[in-house]
Protein backbone atom coordinates (compact mmCIF):
# COMPACT_ATOMS: atom_id res chain seq x y z
CA UNK A 1 0.00 0.00 0.00
CA UNK A 2 2.45 2.25 0.70
CA UNK A 3 4.42 1.71 -2.47
CA UNK A 4 1.36 2.35 -4.46
CA UNK A 5 0.89 5.69 -2.37
CA UNK A 6 4.41 6.47 -3.11
CA UNK A 7 3.72 5.90 -7.07
CA UNK A 8 0.82 7.89 -7.12
CA UNK A 9 2.74 10.59 -5.54
CA UNK A 10 5.43 10.74 -8.17
CA UNK A 11 2.99 10.34 -11.61
CA UNK A 12 1.51 13.18 -9.81
CA UNK A 13 4.43 14.68 -9.19
CA UNK A 14 4.21 17.82 -11.94
CA UNK A 15 0.92 18.72 -9.92
CA UNK A 16 2.07 18.70 -6.81
CA UNK A 17 4.78 21.18 -8.19
CA UNK A 18 2.90 23.75 -8.97
CA UNK A 19 1.35 24.60 -5.56
CA UNK A 20 4.69 24.83 -4.64
CA UNK A 21 6.61 25.58 -2.02
CA UNK A 22 4.36 24.31 0.86
CA UNK A 23 6.82 25.18 3.08
CA UNK A 24 9.46 27.78 3.57
CA UNK A 25 12.68 27.66 5.98
CA UNK A 26 13.93 30.49 7.13
CA UNK A 27 17.72 31.07 7.93
CA UNK A 28 18.49 34.24 10.11
CA UNK A 29 22.61 34.50 8.70
CA UNK A 30 24.88 34.45 11.69
CA UNK A 31 24.19 34.66 15.19
CA UNK A 32 25.67 34.38 18.51
CA UNK A 33 29.54 34.26 18.66
CA UNK A 34 29.01 35.01 14.75
CA UNK A 35 27.95 38.63 14.73
CA UNK A 36 28.42 38.73 10.69
CA UNK A 37 29.35 41.81 9.03
CA UNK A 38 29.03 45.68 10.49
CA UNK A 39 28.42 49.21 9.19
CA UNK A 40 27.48 52.56 10.10
CA UNK A 41 26.12 51.00 13.99
CA UNK A 42 24.54 48.06 12.35
CA UNK A 43 25.21 44.49 13.54
CA UNK A 44 23.98 41.54 10.85
CA UNK A 45 23.09 39.23 13.11
CA UNK A 46 20.99 41.34 14.70
CA UNK A 47 19.06 42.64 11.55
CA UNK A 48 18.69 39.34 10.22
CA UNK A 49 17.09 38.03 12.86
CA UNK A 50 14.59 41.23 13.19
CA UNK A 51 14.16 40.66 9.44
CA UNK A 52 13.35 36.66 9.57
CA UNK A 53 11.13 37.26 12.58
CA UNK A 54 9.28 39.73 10.33
CA UNK A 55 8.78 37.33 7.80
CA UNK A 56 7.75 34.43 9.37
CA UNK A 57 4.90 36.77 10.96
CA UNK A 58 3.97 37.72 6.77
CA UNK A 59 4.25 34.46 5.68
CA UNK A 60 1.94 33.13 8.42
CA UNK A 61 -0.25 35.80 7.80
CA UNK A 62 -0.55 34.45 3.85
CA UNK A 63 -1.31 31.40 5.00
CA UNK A 64 2.45 30.04 4.15
CA UNK A 65 3.27 27.57 5.90
CA UNK A 66 7.56 27.93 7.58
CA UNK A 67 9.47 27.14 10.09
CA UNK A 68 12.53 29.32 11.66
CA UNK A 69 15.89 27.48 11.96
CA UNK A 70 16.98 30.15 14.69
CA UNK A 71 14.62 32.27 16.85
CA UNK A 72 17.26 33.85 19.30
CA UNK A 73 21.20 34.97 19.60
CA UNK A 74 22.29 31.41 18.83
CA UNK A 75 25.48 30.75 17.05
CA UNK A 76 24.36 27.34 14.28
CA UNK A 77 27.63 26.31 11.82
CA UNK A 78 26.61 26.79 7.68
CA UNK A 79 26.30 22.86 7.98
CA UNK A 80 24.05 22.71 11.12
CA UNK A 81 21.74 24.43 8.92
CA UNK A 82 22.12 22.52 5.83
CA UNK A 83 21.43 19.55 7.94
CA UNK A 84 18.65 20.97 9.43
CA UNK A 85 16.81 22.27 6.23
CA UNK A 86 17.61 18.52 4.67
CA UNK A 87 15.63 17.31 7.03
CA UNK A 88 12.41 19.02 4.96
CA UNK A 89 13.68 18.47 1.74
CA UNK A 90 10.74 16.28 0.99
CA UNK A 91 8.21 18.20 2.17
CA UNK A 92 8.27 20.36 -1.01
CA UNK A 93 10.31 23.07 0.81
CA UNK A 94 12.83 26.00 -0.19
CA UNK A 95 15.13 28.33 2.13
CA UNK A 96 15.37 31.57 2.42
CA UNK A 97 18.70 32.95 3.70
CA UNK A 98 18.72 36.47 4.81
CA UNK A 99 21.82 38.57 5.00
CA UNK A 100 23.22 42.04 4.93
CA UNK A 101 26.32 42.90 2.81
CA UNK A 102 29.16 44.79 4.53
CA UNK A 103 32.59 45.57 2.36
CA UNK A 104 35.75 47.80 2.71
CA UNK A 105 34.34 50.28 0.59
CA UNK A 106 31.09 52.56 1.24
CA UNK A 107 30.68 52.73 -2.58
CA UNK A 108 28.76 49.37 -2.75
CA UNK A 109 24.74 49.22 -2.57
CA UNK A 110 21.33 47.91 -3.02
CA UNK A 111 19.92 44.04 -3.05
CA UNK A 112 21.38 41.06 -4.32
CA UNK A 113 20.27 37.46 -4.55
CA UNK A 114 22.63 34.35 -4.64
CA UNK A 115 21.36 30.72 -5.62
CA UNK A 116 22.89 28.22 -7.49
CA UNK A 117 20.38 24.70 -8.26
CA UNK A 118 18.35 25.48 -11.71
CA UNK A 119 14.97 25.47 -9.48
CA UNK A 120 16.15 28.30 -7.48
CA UNK A 121 16.36 30.33 -10.63
CA UNK A 122 12.47 31.80 -10.05
CA UNK A 123 12.01 31.63 -6.77
CA UNK A 124 15.50 34.24 -6.65
CA UNK A 125 14.46 35.98 -9.56
CA UNK A 126 10.79 36.88 -7.93
CA UNK A 127 12.25 37.39 -4.52
CA UNK A 128 15.09 40.04 -5.69
CA UNK A 129 12.92 42.18 -7.73
CA UNK A 130 10.03 42.23 -5.14
CA UNK A 131 12.61 42.97 -2.36
CA UNK A 132 14.06 46.11 -4.87
CA UNK A 133 10.65 46.75 -5.36
CA UNK A 134 9.11 47.08 -1.92
CA UNK A 135 12.68 48.88 -0.33
CA UNK A 136 13.34 50.96 -3.22
CA UNK A 137 17.41 49.69 -2.40
CA UNK A 138 19.21 49.55 -5.91
CA UNK A 139 18.21 46.07 -7.73
CA UNK A 140 21.76 44.75 -8.03
CA UNK A 141 21.12 41.25 -10.01
CA UNK A 142 20.01 37.51 -9.05
CA UNK A 143 23.99 36.24 -8.78
CA UNK A 144 24.80 32.45 -9.26
CA UNK A 145 27.14 31.37 -7.19
CA UNK A 146 28.15 28.13 -5.50
CA UNK A 147 27.87 28.45 -1.61
CA UNK A 148 27.49 26.24 1.28
CA UNK A 149 23.74 27.36 2.12
CA UNK A 150 23.05 27.72 -2.07
CA UNK A 151 24.82 24.40 -3.15
CA UNK A 152 24.30 21.93 -0.43
CA UNK A 153 20.71 21.85 0.77
CA UNK A 154 18.63 18.83 -1.25
CA UNK A 155 16.31 22.00 -1.91
CA UNK A 156 16.14 25.03 -3.78
CA UNK A 157 17.70 27.93 -1.74
CA UNK A 158 18.61 31.65 -2.09
CA UNK A 159 20.41 33.53 0.18
CA UNK A 160 19.58 37.34 -0.29
CA UNK A 161 21.91 40.16 0.74
CA UNK A 162 19.23 42.52 1.88
CA UNK A 163 21.11 46.11 1.01
CA UNK A 164 24.88 47.44 2.21
CA UNK A 165 25.26 48.20 6.10
CA UNK A 166 28.51 49.68 4.76
CA UNK A 167 27.32 52.07 2.40
CA UNK A 168 25.53 55.23 4.32
CA UNK A 169 22.43 55.72 2.22
CA UNK A 170 21.51 51.42 2.70
CA UNK A 171 22.42 51.97 6.32
CA UNK A 172 20.28 54.65 7.18
CA UNK A 173 17.39 53.22 5.80
CA UNK A 174 18.34 49.82 6.96
CA UNK A 175 18.13 51.09 10.52
CA UNK A 176 14.32 51.79 10.26
CA UNK A 177 12.48 48.61 11.23
CA UNK A 178 9.81 50.11 8.44
CA UNK A 179 12.70 48.90 5.64
CA UNK A 180 12.93 45.27 7.30
CA UNK A 181 9.38 45.27 7.23
CA UNK A 182 9.11 45.80 3.70
CA UNK A 183 12.47 43.44 3.17
CA UNK A 184 9.74 40.50 4.68
CA UNK A 185 6.99 41.73 2.77
CA UNK A 186 9.21 41.37 -0.42
CA UNK A 187 10.38 37.83 -0.13
CA UNK A 188 6.79 36.92 0.89
CA UNK A 189 5.70 38.27 -2.38
CA UNK A 190 8.30 36.56 -4.01
CA UNK A 191 7.42 33.26 -3.03
CA UNK A 192 3.92 34.12 -3.58
CA UNK A 193 4.32 34.80 -7.14
CA UNK A 194 6.38 31.79 -7.22
CA UNK A 195 3.06 29.73 -5.69
CA UNK A 196 1.00 31.03 -8.67
CA UNK A 197 3.80 31.55 -11.52
CA UNK A 198 6.49 29.02 -10.91
CA UNK A 199 8.98 29.65 -13.70
CA UNK A 200 6.20 31.44 -16.15
CA UNK A 201 8.73 33.93 -17.66
CA UNK A 202 12.03 33.26 -16.59
CA UNK A 203 14.89 31.59 -17.82
CA UNK A 204 16.10 28.83 -16.07
CA UNK A 205 19.56 28.38 -16.22
CA UNK A 206 21.26 25.07 -16.92
CA UNK A 207 22.57 22.35 -14.68
CA UNK A 208 25.93 22.50 -13.67
CA UNK A 209 27.91 19.53 -12.17
CA UNK A 210 30.01 20.87 -8.72
CA UNK A 211 31.37 19.29 -5.61
CA UNK A 212 29.49 20.37 -2.46
CA UNK A 213 31.22 23.79 -1.35
CA UNK A 214 33.36 23.43 1.37
CA UNK A 215 34.35 25.91 4.56
CA UNK A 216 37.75 25.80 3.07
CA UNK A 217 36.41 27.05 -0.46
CA UNK A 218 37.87 30.63 -0.98
CA UNK A 219 35.78 33.32 1.02
CA UNK A 220 34.12 34.95 -2.40
CA UNK A 221 32.78 31.20 -3.03
CA UNK A 222 34.47 31.09 -6.37
CA UNK A 223 33.39 31.97 -9.47
CA UNK A 224 30.17 34.31 -9.58
CA UNK A 225 27.73 34.30 -12.23
CA UNK A 226 25.42 37.95 -12.47
CA UNK A 227 22.07 36.66 -14.13
CA UNK A 228 19.66 39.01 -15.77
CA UNK A 229 16.14 37.99 -15.43
ZN1 LIG B 1 26.05 37.40 6.17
Amino acid sequence: MIARILCLCLAFAPFVHAASPSLVIIDAGHGGKDSGGTGHGLVEKSLTLDTARRLQNKLTQAGVRNVMLRTSDVFIDLDDRVAMANRFAQRDAVLVSIHFNAVSSGGPHGTETFFWRPDATALAARIQRNVARATGFTDIAINRRRLRLTRNPNLPAVLVEGAFMTNARDARKLAAPATREAIAEGITRGILEVRRHGETGIRRVPEIRSPLSRPSDPPDGGKRMRITY
